[in-house]
């Protein structure tokens, strides 16, 4: 299939946007401060997907910039790979109300730009981030573990095809950085993780 150029990449992804300051799909828009569009580079060979905007991101707009993302920030370092480099997004554009999990109708009504994101970016690796991100991509894209819990799942590779792009992705579960914060024993498995993400992308 033909690559996008940097300009169709824009586009495709600035309509994106355009569409999700609107969107009103499902009742999160009536809390919301700000969408939590996503951040990085569109040509990011690594993407990472964590489940929704807390309260910081809610306020600034900038996907996983509170505890967890200091977390996330210091995992990208400890294996040298830059933040501006990847691509960092969310399964929900909203915060859900006092940080509750999101609904499956929000899961369902949002993931459809995430998707879309996915396709415009072609990224080589998806990790995503805890339990919901893991699921939705792995069941998305037909692989038939994505039933099983993230203890189970994390850090192995799952090649996959997304059944209408036919593009293919290696899939990477990772613990979510938030269980990092006071456990340094995710921590330390997080870490050997994002070896793993380091290692692939050397030989991709
Ligand atoms: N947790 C998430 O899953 N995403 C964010 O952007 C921040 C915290």
């Amino acid at each position: 299939m033909k690559l996008m150029n940097q300009n169709q990449k824009h586009n495709l992804m600035l309509s994106v946007k355009e569409e999700v300051i609107t969107c009103q799909k499902c009742g999160l828009y009536k809390t919301r401060i700000l969408p939590v569009i996503g951040q990085g580079s569109h040509n990011a060979k690594v993407m990472f997907i964590g489940e929704a905007p807390g309260a910081n991101e809610d306020k600034t707009g900038v996907p996983f910039c509170g505890r967890a993302g200091q977390i996330l920030n210091l995992l990208l370092e400890s294996v040298g790979i830059k933040r501006e480099d990847v691509y960092i997004a969310n399964i929900l554009k909203d915060r859900p109300p006092g940080n509750r999990e999101p609904a499956p109708d929000e899961i369902t009504a949002c993931t459809a730009y995430l998707l879309r994101q996915i396709t415009i970016i072609e990224p080589k690796i998806i990790a995503t981030l805890g339990n919901y991100a893991t699921h939705f991509i792995l069941d998305k894209f037909g692989a038939p573990e994505s039933q099983l819990g993230i203890s189970r799942l994390r850090g192995k590779k799952f090649p996959v095809q997304d059944p209408i792009t036919q593009k293919s992705y290696i899939v990477i579960p990772l613990y979510h950085p938030a269980v990092a914060v006071y456990n340094s024993q995710s921590l330390d498995a997080l870490k050997s993780d994002f070896k793993i993400i380091s290692e692939q992308l050397k030989i991709l």
